[in-house]
C-alpha cells in the first residue's frame, strides 16, 4: 500500500499548503479520497495518472475537502477520459456537481456514476476480490463519512520444495493456494497445510477526517495497519475543537491507542500553527507510533 499526501490542512489553501486529498495506492487501485481545490495540480505534481483514478471518496461536504472536484471532472473531459468515473459521497454532491455542469453548458463524454451516501451505520461502499471499502461514520458539524480500505486475505503460498517432492501437478497449484488438498503423483491425497504456508496478513488502512473525539469509531478501525486520524487542533485549544468538531493530536491519539492501530499519522492542521513537531509530540504522550503528515509526503506500508 503506498499513500500520497497530496493536502492535509484544514481551511484555505495557501502558498505551502493545500486543503485535505490523498491518494491510495492499493493492489492495483488508485483511489482519491477527499478533493480540496487544488487537487488536481497536486496530483500532477505527484505524476499520478488521472486515467487510473476509477473511484474517488468524499468525506462530506465541507469545501476543504470538495471544492477541488468539479474542476477535476472538467479537466478529465478536456483530457478525453472516456473510463467510468465513481463518486461516493454524502448526498448532495452530485445536485451541485450537475449543476455547475449544466449551468456551464457543459457535460462530460466519460460516464460519471455518483454512489450517494446517507446511512449514519459503517457500511461497505466498494468491493472486489481483493480489497474492500467501508465507510466510518465520523461525528463532524454535516454528515461525515471515513473510509476503511482494506486487503482481503491473500492465497496461500506455495512451499516449491514440499510441491516438487510430493510430485503435484501443476494444474493443482492454484487449488492448493486456495487452500485445498490435492493428490500427488501416486494419486493420494496430500494435506495442503504440508505444501502451503498462510498468506501475508491483510493489510487497512482507515481515513478519519472530519471528526470530534468519537470512541464509536474504535470497533471499525481496530487493529489496521495504518489510521490517519485528524489533529486540527492541540489541547492548548481544546476549547475550539469541541464547538467546530474537530480533534486534538492528543485526543487522535487516545483513538489510536484504544484501537490498538499499527501507526498513527496525523493531518488536517489549522493554519495557525507554524510547528507541526508539536502534534507529534503531544500525540506521543498517548501513542508511540506517530507520523506526520505533510503536503507531498509519501507512505508505503
Ligand atoms: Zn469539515
Amino acid at each position: 500500500m503506498k499513500l500520497n499526501i497530496l493536502g492535509c490542512y484544514s481551511a484555505t489553501p495557501r502558498t505551502f499548503t493545500n486543503p485535505t486529498a490523498q491518494v491510495l495506492e492499493i493492489n492495483n487501485h488508485v483511489f482519491l479520497i477527499d478533493c480540496g481545490e487544488g487537487t488536481q495540480v497536486q496530483l500532477r505534481k505527484h505524476k499520478i495518472k488521472f486515467n487510473r483514478i476509477k473511484h474517488i471518496f468524499i468525506s462530506h461536504l465541507h469545501g476543504d475537502h470538495c471544492f477541488g472536484l468539479a474542476g477535476l471532472i472538467s479537466t478529465f473531459r478536456l483530457l478525453g477520459r472516456e473510463a467510468d468515473l465513481h463518486i461516493h459521497a454524502p448526498k448532495g454532491l452530485k445536485e451541485s456537481i450537475l449543476l455547475q455542469l449544466k449551468l456551464g453548458n457543459s457535460w462530460t463524454n466519460y460516464k460519471l456514476i455518483f454512489h450517494e451516501l446517507t446511512n449514519k451505520e459503517s457500511e461497505v461502499v466498494f468491493e472486489d476480490e481483493k480489497v474492500t471499502v467501508t465507510t466510518i461514520p465520523l461525528d463532524h458539524r454535516v454528515y461525515t463519512n471515513g473510509f476503511l480500505f482494506k486487503e482481503k486475505e491473500g492465497d496461500r503460498k506455495l512451499d516449491m520444495n514440499a510441491v516438487l517432492n510430493e510430485g503435484i501437478d501443476v494444474a493443482y497449484y492454484r487449488k492448493l493456494k486456495q487452500g485445498a488438498d490435492v493428490p500427488n503423483l501416486a494419486g493420494e491425497l496430500v494435506k495442503n497445510e504440508t505444501m502451503t504456508k498462510s498468506a501475508n496478513p491483510p493489510k487497512s488502512y482507515a481515513f478519519c477526517s472530519d471528526t470530534a473525539y468519537n470512541e464509536a469509531i474504535i470497533p471499525i478501525i481496530k487493529e489496521a495497519t495504518v489510521l490517519y486520524h485528524e489533529s486540527t487542533f492541540l489541547e492548548q485549544h481544546i476549547k475550539l475543537a469541541a464547538p467546530t468538531k474537530h480533534s486534538t493530536a492528543k485526543q487522535a491519539a487516545s483513538i489510536a491507542k484504544q484501537a490498538n492501530v499499527g501507526t498513527l499519522i496525523l493531518g488536517h492542521y489549522s493554519t495557525r500553527y507554524n510547528d507541526l513537531n508539536v502534534f507529534k509530540t503531544e500525540a506521543q504522550t498517548e501513542f508511540y507510533n506517530v507520523l506526520l503528515g505533510d503536503d507531498g509526503k509519501v507512505f508505503e506500508f
